[in-house]
């Protein structure tokens, strides 16, 4: 374990919360801070101590971590008023984990060195589940030195901490990986709907097949919520919408062919437009539903 540190941590929702935990469990010192007074009350009985603003937390703490829905959230606490950068020293760590448009990072990263703030983007993948028990996968992007610096941080969070490239490197790495979850859960719910429309129960095609070429993390995860109708999140559609809108944004900016990830992210319009946008991304089974007028679940 690397030294005790004083860690600024922005963010404490489903998985900023329990990523506290870990690093108060390692032993740092956590200052946090978050907009919805319930969510910080819950990391200060967690252990972190409250801090007033992101401005109060970057003039105390070497290191802060954001743990933010998207681009605009962190450019605010970032960038401007009672933001990081107002009170910012020249050497203040700032780690983003926040899964955000990757050309946004690069911005947020050049306002950073202007005031000498070194940044890192670190998005994770592995849902609250890997959040509590700390074996996130954590995709990096920016300085080769201060991500080797930092990595005793990260692994008070993670299991697998990748350097993936330049600043924005990480969530590119991170939509791929968003891309590959989208286009699999909504395969799962359209075999699983042809299955139970072919008199075939979900149920037993999931056993019979996890084990093959077909099975999965997602498999794993997915169909048993998709076979129980226990859309309880996880992850929300709403966060999903999001990243694969800076997938499509990122692709349309660069010339990459993006099919696949295009009919997803209107499945998903869809389940949001019918109020569904809260539920975990395996409510695309309740879009096949729709369609089909056959639901996997009971
Ligand atoms: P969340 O909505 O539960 O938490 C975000 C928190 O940020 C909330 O508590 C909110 O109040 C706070 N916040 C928003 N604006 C703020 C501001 N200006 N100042 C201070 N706090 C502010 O989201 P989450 O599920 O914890 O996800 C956080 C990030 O991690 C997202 O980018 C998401 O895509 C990514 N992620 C989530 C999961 C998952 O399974 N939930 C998995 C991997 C990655």
């Amino acid at each position: 374990m690397g030294d005790i540190m004083k860690i600024g941590f922005i963010g404490l929702g489903i998985m900023g919360k329990p990523m506290v935990k870990n690093l108060l469990k390692a032993g740092h010192e956590v200052v946090a801070y978050d907009i919805v007074a319930e969510n910080l009350q819950a990391a200060v009985r967690d252990g972190a101590v409250a801090g007033k603003n992101a401005a109060a937390i970057a003039a105390v703490c070497p290191v802060v971590i954001t743990m933010l829905p998207n681009s605009p959230h962190v450019k605010t606490v970032v960038m401007e008023k009672d933001g990081i950068l107002e009170s910012a020293k020249a050497g203040l760590i700032l780690i983003d984990m926040s899964s955000i448009a990757p050309l946004a990072s690069k911005e947020i990263c050049e306002a950073c060195k202007k005031k000498g703030v070194r940044m890192l983007d670190a998005p994770v993948s592995g849902g609250e589940p890997k959040a509590i028990d700390g074996s996130l996968s954590i995709m990096v992007g920016g300085d080769k030195a201060l991500f080797e610096e930092m990595k005793p941080i990260l692994s008070c969070m993670g299991a697998s901490i990748v350097l993936c490239g330049d600043v924005g490197a990480g969530n590119t790495t991170k939509l791929a990986n968003q891309m590959i979850v989208a286009g699999n859960i909504a395969v799962l719910a359209e075999a699983l709907t042809l299955a139970k429309k072919a008199g075939v129960d979900p149920e037993t095609v999931f056993q019979a097949i996890k084990g093959g070429l077909a099975g999965s993390t997602v498999m794993n995860a997915k169909a048993p919520m998709m076979i129980e109708g226990n859309f309880k999140p996880g992850f929300r559609i709403d966060l999903h919408i999001k990243d694969l809108n800076n997938a499509l944004e990122t692709g349309h900016k660069i010339g990459a062919p993006m099919f696949l990830t295009a009919n997803v992210q209107e499945m998903f319009e869809i389940l949001h437009a019918d109020g569904c946008g809260s539920d975990d991304h395996s409510g695309l089974a309740k879009y096949y539903a729709k369609i089909s007028g056959s639901k996997i679940g009971k």
